[in-house]
């Protein structure tokens, strides 16, 4: 099974639109998505119609769950609440629809899927070595996906044991071999990166080979942004594209 591994668009047409032509590209056989389709960006319905069609597995992000009304956004910062209550009166009901219907875990082809991750599948943003390990302790597939974090990177632990777990972000075209050992791997964001990488994120994922890829690809920033104004959301949303963060 080759799979492409898109997570946290938030509402961003343009750069879902380019990760889509190169997915189509590379010819994969599945599409996974891992969450928060919607939130921070202007084109809630489009993107979602997108993942409805296109991916064979979604999962609900937090910001998904906002829009929900199913999460208490006290610890959301203002821009984000801001988004969410933009969307909530923006968004169709078929968007609605499509989210409610949605988990924030999954399996896919032996691969355990989760929007933040395995212990938390809500809220924890997996960026150390020592979370990742208590993560892949009770991770019942050898290979994880999350997202969340909106940072492209990967944690392991290697085997034979006597190794020391390993973690890193991953830039562009980095390649990692997953033959062996426990893995927990993020593809990065489509919509709104964090890394300070601003292009568009996806992961290729082959389980046959146990290989997988990491894509950056650039996309119309402008009309990402000039949607986000024209929508009337904070001008601080469109700005962050420009630098990623
Ligand atoms: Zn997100």
């Amino acid at each position: 099974m080759r799979a492409a591994v898109i997570s946290d668009i938030h509402a961003n047409l343009p750069a879902l639109e380019e990760v889509l032509a190169r997915v189509d590209a590379a010819a994969v056989d599945e599409i996974w998505c891992l969450g928060d389709v919607v939130g921070y960006g202007a084109q809630p319905d489009r993107c979602a119609e997108l993942v409805r069609e296109r991916c064979e597995i979604t999962l609900v992000g937090n910001h998904d769950l906002a829009v929900l009304g199913e999460l208490d956004i006290s610890a959301f910062s203002s821009v984000a609440a801001a988004a969410v209550d933009w969307t909530i009166e923006n968004a169709d009901g078929g968007t609605i629809e499509f989210l409610r219907r949605l988990e924030p875990v999954g399996s896919r082809a032996e691969v355990g899927l989760f929007h933040a991750s395995p212990r938390d599948p809500v809220w924890e943003y997996v960026l150390s070595i020592e979370q990742a390990e208590d993560c892949l302790e009770i991770q019942s597939q050898r290979v994880g996906l999350i997202g969340h974090s909106h940072v492209a990177l990967y944690f392991a632990i290697p085997e034979p044991s006597d190794r020391e777990p390993l973690g890193a972000q991953a830039g562009n075209g980095t390649l990692l071999d997953l033959g062996s050992g426990k893995w927990l791997i993020n593809p990065g964001s489509v919509g709104q990166p964090r890394d300070g990488d601003p292009r568009a994120a996806w992961l290729e994922l082959d389980t046959g080979e146990w290989t997988a890829r990491y894509h950056r690809l650039e996309y119309d920033i402008d009309r990402a942004a000039e949607a986000i104004v024209a929508a009337g959301l904070p001008q601080h949303l469109a700005d962050r594209l420009y630098v990623g963060h």
